[in-house]
């Protein structure tokens, strides 16, 4: 899902990133023997313990909210930063525009290219110490890690539709 839209907000358009990867960093850190208190990591992506995820941790929105019969098919499902996520909960599509939104971000010499929302980073740190994974890591890992065999992302139609469908509501906002 992220991989298909190059890890960029559907809605604000801001790079988001895979939040176990602060968890791993964090412990890096700590195994080389530093003894000082990070906010790169917390549990429920508070500011005040993950500022970073706070703003622009990865999270999958349904365009139609799920309490509102939303299907959890692909074709519903969008890639989001942790703030557009928070702002947008359970609205349903229409009344969602009508709320204050985060401003999208156009990128003045181009969108980005490469970015994989540290991805790549997780992969390697959790491979380095698969002990303390949890199962939902693991499984992320499996899918994630089968990313570097793909040398091309993934041209999935949909990448294109949701792709478009961003421009067109950066364009309307
Ligand atoms: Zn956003």
């Amino acid at each position: 899902m992220f991989r298909h839209e190059g890890w960029v907000c559907t809605w604000c358009n801001r790079p988001v990133m895979f939040a176990p990867v602060m968890k791993f960093l964090e412990r890096e850190v700590r195994k080389s023997g530093r003894g000082e208190r990070l906010s790169y990591y917390h549990a429920h992506w508070a500011r005040a313990g993950a500022p970073l995820l706070d703003e622009l941790g990865a999270v999958i929105d349904h365009v139609e909210a799920h309490s509102a019969r939303g299907p959890s098919t692909e074709g519903n499902l969008a890639t989001a930063c942790a703030k557009c996520n928070g702002r947008k909960s359970a609205a349903p599509m229409a009344k969602w525009h009508e709320r204050p939104q985060r401003k999208p971000i156009k990128g003045k010499y181009g969108e980005p290219q490469h970015w994989d929302g540290l991805s790549c980073v997780f992969v390697i740190l959790a491979q380095r110490d698969p002990g303390g994974l949890t199962s939902s890591e693991k499984e992320w890992l499996k899918v994630l890690s089968g990313d570097q065999v793909i040398a091309e992302p993934s041209s999935h139609s949909l990448s294109y539709a949701v792709r478009y469908r961003r421009k067109r509501e950066t364009i309307e906002l």
